[in-house]
């Protein structure tokens, strides 16, 4: 293991204020190299802010970064000539238009070491293999952070790739990887299709699935149904990792599998409430995150919109670093229904408990009273009836959604109309 690496995990293994000395010499590197950018540079200056007044004690009074500060004006970010540029990747467009992220040679070093330091908290040994059934190409990172996180780590990357669930069988039983990563409901796919064609996924070589995407875990950590259907499937520990292309980070569970730590070296985290206040530790609240040490595209305080909360105590893994807890939500679909708060996310957990419920999708539409009124459509083969889901949602929500039964078919044309991703959740608040 190199120098760095050691030095890294000596890092997440001394008591938390040690660390805040080495942290403020980073973030004010980042903050000269953020004003680089014409972005950063005109708002400090504006504001008559320079990097060597920045510590970690009044670094919560700079402004905000939000996605609708890219949209657009995303070369205003930009700060290193053209000629540095070696990786352009692009955000995946889920809320305004895709987002030109550049990296530079060393930031593709950075996210190297950031998924190594993440892939051996959960585990991830030097000469394990592990399947990547995530997307390579096609402008995404994340395919390509866990390939060279699990290269610079000293394990073997196959680049198996999203799809194809027989594919994926036979390169399990071919090249008896120890893992494999990738979005949970692809990874039960996987396992479904092993048990309908005889095979044991439980029995195979897989020992560890780390996944991206849909949450496999509640607030209080325990799985999600899809988790459990997930873990049930597969037999094995599940860790969620969680990343932002326009970040350049990402984290993942450790083996204790309570929460992703903090990596001190590459990123600094907040808990803000809808005023933008940071809210105390262990309440829920939006992520902000400040990426430490990027080059081309280096931000400062990024709104993620994604709910969730921070755990500062440190872990059973050894490492005392702060945690992020599992994502709750997303913050652009935050339902309020009669001063209840609820995420489309939380919906879904229940409606996956019921067995054989058929494609649903939800549609959410404001009344006069600032209440937000949820329709959720199920299909009319599900066996259930509307008055049992309604039940079932009512006792774990503590809100009564509408339930409507419409053809399994035509939920499925109306989930498949926004592209190659099925869409389940309809906002017609706005
Ligand atoms: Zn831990």
């Amino acid at each position: 293991m190199d120098k760095i690496f050691k030095q890294g995990l000596a890092l997440r293994t001394m008591p938390v204020s040690q660390c805040i000395e080495q942290q403020n010499i980073l973030l004010q590197k980042h903050l000269k190299q953020a004003m680089q950018g014409t972005h950063y540079r005109q708002t400090y200056t504006d504001l008559g802010i320079t990097p060597q007044e920045i510590s970690l004690d009044n670094f919560s009074d700079l402004p905000l970064t939000s996605r609708a500060d890219l949209n657009d004006r995303s070369h205003l970010f930009q700060a290193v000539p053209d000629d540095k540029i070696r990786d352009l990747s692009l955000t995946s467009g889920t809320t305004g238009n895709p987002v030109r992220i550049p990296y530079t040679r060393n930031d593709l070093h950075r996210l190297a070491y950031n998924e190594a330091m993440a892939f051996h908290g959960a585990g991830v040994k030097k000469g394990d293999t592990y399947l990547v059934g995530v997307t390579i190409d096609r402008c995404f990172i994340a395919g390509l952070a866990y390939y060279s996180g699990l290269v610079e780590l000293g394990a073997t990357a196959v680049r198996s790739g999203p799809g194809q669930p027989a594919r994926q069988w036979e390169f399990i039983e071919q090249l008896r990887p120890k893992g494999i990563i990738g979005v949970p409901s692809f990874l039960l796919q996987i396992g479904k299709w092993a048990l309908e064609h005889g095979k044991k996924p439980s029995e195979s070589s897989i020992q560890s699935l780390i996944t991206i995407g849909e949450p496999i875990r509640r607030p209080n950590f325990d799985l999600t149904p899809l988790g459990y259907d997930l873990q049930e499937i597969w037999q094995t520990p599940i860790h969620a990792s969680y990343g932002a292309t326009e970040l350049e980070t990402g984290i993942s569970e450790c083996v204790m599998q309570r929460g992703g730590h903090i990596h001190p070296e590459l990123m600094l985290a907040e808990i803000i409430d809808e005023q933008g206040n940071l809210v105390a530790h262990g309440k829920s609240g939006e992520l902000v995150v400040t990426p430490l040490g990027v080059e081309g595209f280096p931000l400062v305080r990024f709104r993620t919109g994604d709910i969730t909360r921070i755990d500062p105590t440190p872990c059973d893994c050894g490492w005392t670093t702060p945690r992020i807890g599992p994502i709750e939500g997303r913050l652009a679909q935050r339902l309020k229904v009669k001063g209840t708060t609820i995420y489309p996310d939380t919906i879904f957990q229940v409606l996956q408990e019921i067995k054989e419920l058929g494609p649903a999708y939800l549609e959410v539409t404001a009344s006069y009273d600032l209440s937000d009124e949820i329709k959720v459509v199920v299909a009319e083969e599900s066996a259930i009836s509307v008055k049992e889901i309604t039940n079932l949602l009512q006792a774990r929500l503590r809100v009564r959604p509408e339930v409507e039964k419409q053809p399994g078919k035509a939920i499925m044309t109306k989930m498949s109309s926004g592209g190659h991703k099925l869409k389940r959740f309809f906002d017609n608040r706005k």
